[in-house]
């Protein structure tokens, strides 16, 4: 097997569609993106120079609806990455049943060496060159690592000078004044925290009596952390890039993160102020956190961290992927053999994704949605699809996740086969 993102995806996809008995046309279609473009986005520096980046649009599959998903401004971004990604925004959106397709783009920058105005330049020059292949009805993108609602307000404003008319439904994750939705903010942590509690159904157990650790305390990682708080799980341990803290009676995401900014950083928060006086706690790594002797582990940050080296040493027993793919292909073997059930990122962060859905039907009709509506839409979605791809497992005698993959491939198959 080769090691690029997009050829494991690629080996996923063949492995479902084996099970499935897909017939080879079909194989064909989906193993690849249906249309990859790569731009070049000339922009003049503040100091006079002229630099050209290079941007991606890859176009997975439109079988449902409209291709979606985020741009990435990052300088990983590569094809193999947004083919990838736009392959798992399919499956994705299929999973949740939204009418939506699967894409992905990206430009290779580092945003962070980028003054605000050639940041602004950048994110409309990429729009000039990407403009004929999107649109509300055709490819509606969205922010994803290191872009956000102001970049996403530069790009809508753009296409929108373009089109020659205001067109809020070709972008979602816009600020609120642009046609933004409310919740969004909150969506993908609050859509991990619905799963939270279909799991709890199962295990048969209260809130209190469940112990979480989670990686990554970001916008996924605190909001899951301060919602799954709020409904009296205990969270027990909690890191980010440069380490983090275990607090065994669970601690307060509010005040870890009230320490965080006064800190910088939550490694060694345990003993700053109140959330020091909530127990015994001390400072610890990311490996250690992913470690730790709980019975819920939710990997929050980034991509790989469980992997062959370290999966036979995971102690939880549930594994909800808010990171889009913290488990390596090989490291699921090993939890899969040592009955650890692991919620794929295609269903534990999809809250996200259906917020941006919500954003875009509001766009369409000219309306707004509340935050009360949107959460209780994405509840609506994710409880149903948890319950449809438990049930499949149990019937197909297969593990959650791969039941994910077969629910998700086999609705776009069925869209395909009754366009043909
Ligand atoms: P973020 O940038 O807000 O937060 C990332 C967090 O991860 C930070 O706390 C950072 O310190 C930590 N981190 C970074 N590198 C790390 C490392 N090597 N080890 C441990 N921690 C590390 O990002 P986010 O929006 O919270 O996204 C987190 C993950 O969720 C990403 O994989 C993203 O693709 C995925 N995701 C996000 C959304 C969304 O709506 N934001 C939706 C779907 C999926």
């Amino acid at each position: 097997m080769s090691n690029s993102f997009f050829s494991e995806c690629e080996d996923q996809f063949l492995e479902i569609a084996k099970i499935l008995n897909l017939e080879q046309d079909i194989i064909n279609r989906l193993r690849k993106p249906d249309r990859v473009i790569k731009v070049e986005i000339p922009i003049t520096m503040d100091d006079g120079s002229q630099k050209t980046f290079i941007g991606f649009r890859s176009q997975h599959n439109n079988s449902r609806g409209p291709y979606k998903g985020g741009i990435r401004f990052h300088k990983n971004v590569s094809e193999d990455e947004v083919k990838a990604l736009s392959m798992l925004m399919s499956w994705k959106c299929s999973l949740v049943n939204i009418p939506l397709g699967g894409g992905k783009g990206g430009i290779i920058v580092d945003p962070f060496q980028l003054s605000e105005t050639e940041l602004e330049k950048l994110s409309r020059g990429y729009v000039q060159q990407i403009y004929q292949y999107i649109g509300s009805d055709i490819d509606i993108p969205a922010p994803d690592v290191h872009t956000n609602s102001k970049i996403m307000g530069w790009m809508v404003d753009e296409y929108s000078k373009i089109a020659g008319k205001n067109s809020p439904a070709a972008f979602t994750g816009k600020p609120k004044e642009l046609g933004g939705l409310e919740g969004r903010e909150e969506a993908t942590g609050y859509g991990g925290v619905v799963i939270l509690d279909k799991l709890k159904e199962k295990i048969n157990l209260n809130p209190s009596d469940i112990k979480i650790a989670i990686q990554g305390f970001g916008n996924v990682g605190y909001n899951f952390a301060n919602l799954a708080y709020q409904k009296g799980y205990k969270i027990t341990g909690v890191s980010e890039a440069n380490g983090g803290i275990e607090v065994r009676d669970g601690l307060n995401p509010v005040e870890t993160l009230n320490c965080k900014k006064e800190k910088g950083t939550i490694a060694g928060c345990y003993c700053v102020g109140s959330v020091c006086d909530l127990s015994k706690g001390r400072t610890i790594s990311n490996e250690d956190l992913l470690e730790m002797d709980v019975d819920v582990l939710i990997p929050a940050a980034i991509e790989d961290v469980i992997t062959k080296e370290n999966a036979s040493r995971i102690k939880a027993g549930y594994v909800i992927e808010m990171a889009n793919g913290p488990v390596t292909p090989e490291a699921e073997e090993i939890l899969e053999e040592r009955g650890v059930i692991i919620i794929p990122d295609i269903l534990a962060n999809a809250g996200g994704v259906v917020g941006s859905y919500f954003e875009w039907l509001q766009n369409k009709d000219d309306c707004c949605w509340n935050k009360e509506r949107t959460f209780s839409g994405i509840s609506e979605k994710l409880e149903k699809e948890f319950d449809e791809v438990w049930n499949l497992s149990k019937e197909k005698n297969i593990c959650f996740k791969k039941a994910a993959y077969f629910l998700a491939v086999s609705r776009i198959v069925e869209a395909i086969k009754k366009k043909d």
